[in-house]
């Protein structure tokens, strides 16, 4: 079962999000839980959770992955910004409540200059005052670029985080195609030897979501500028070879290309037809 959708933009709520993608042909998606550069989050209409719960179902929808803001930073260096990161995501995960069992995505953050080890020792921190016990959404870690002081660029740093973790069965890791490759990961020429690495250093059972973009940038260029898929450097044929790796079987897979949805609907056909084959 492929389960495939993109990054919505829409923001009339959940419902709306999943009629535009059943449009779109998918059958997952992602969203920002608010502003994408942070800020207050509407309040969750139950109705709306219900309409959308019905549609999902019809549809047989797979997880959803919601996406943390961008501006969140759980390793920054001013106290107050990880003051808001803590509680965006305390509240954001509240809210995930309900719509139970699904995924939350974030970038682990910028160290600032601090450092890498303390970059990772300040986001396993937050990551240890926010999870509960009760919560039923797994929080995934997303691979990155190693743009700037970006954490996550290398499998290594986000195995350091989740070895921090007290709550481990809370989280997972989200692979971003775009990422890893501008991180250095040859997912074009060696595939399974990237998989492998993975497995080596985080754990494949651990990956539980794929970001599918192709990259404006070569490999290691760890610039983070998506593309369209087939119009970037990693191109289709890898993007196919991805979707289609039976380590990566039943995961969600997010377009988060530079596209209307009228592009999405033409990716989403593309690489179910491809998937197919
Ligand atoms: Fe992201
Ligand atoms: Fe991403
Ligand atoms: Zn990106």
């Amino acid at each position: 079962m492929l389960y495939i959708g993109n990054h919505t933009t829409s923001s009339k709520g959940y419902a709306a999000m999943g009629r535009q993608m059943v449009k779109n042909g998918g059958n997952t998606f992602a969203f920002f839980t608010r502003n994408p550069r942070g800020g207050n989050a509407k309040e969750i209409d139950p109705e709306d959770v219900k309409k959308y719960l019905e549609i999902a179902g019809e549809q047989h929808f797979g997880k959803i992955v919601a996406h943390a803001p961008y501006t969140l930073n759980a390793c920054a260096a001013k106290e107050n910004l990880r003051v808001f990161a803590r509680e965006t995501m305390a509240d954001d995960l509240r809210r995930m409540e309900a719509t139970p069992g699904n995924y939350y995505n974030f970038h682990p953050g910028s160290h600032v200059g601090q450092g890498m080890e303390t970059g990772i020792e300040k986001i396993a921190e937050i990551l240890n005052d926010v999870l509960t016990d009760e919560q039923t959404t797994t929080v995934l870690l997303e691979t990155m670029a190693g743009k700037g002081s970006e954490v996550g660029g290398k499998f290594e740093e986000i195995q350091a985080i989740m070895d921090l973790v007290e709550k481990k069965d809370k989280i997972g890791v989200c692979l971003d195609t775009c990422h890893v490759w501008d991180g250095g990961y040859d997912i074009v020429n060696d595939l399974d030897g990237v998989l492998e690495e993975f497995d080596r250093c985080i754990g494949l059972s651990n990956l539980k979501a794929i970001h599918l973009n192709d990259s404006q940038n070569g490999l290691g260029s760890h610039k983070d500028r998506h593309a369209k898929i087939g119009e970037g450097q990693i191109g289709l044929d890898a993007l196919v070879r991805v979707v289609r790796h039976p380590a990566l079987e039943g995961r969600p897979f997010i377009l988060e290309t530079p596209n209307d949805d009228e592009g999405w609907a033409r990716e989403i056909a593309l690489l179910r037809k491809m998937y197919e084959e």
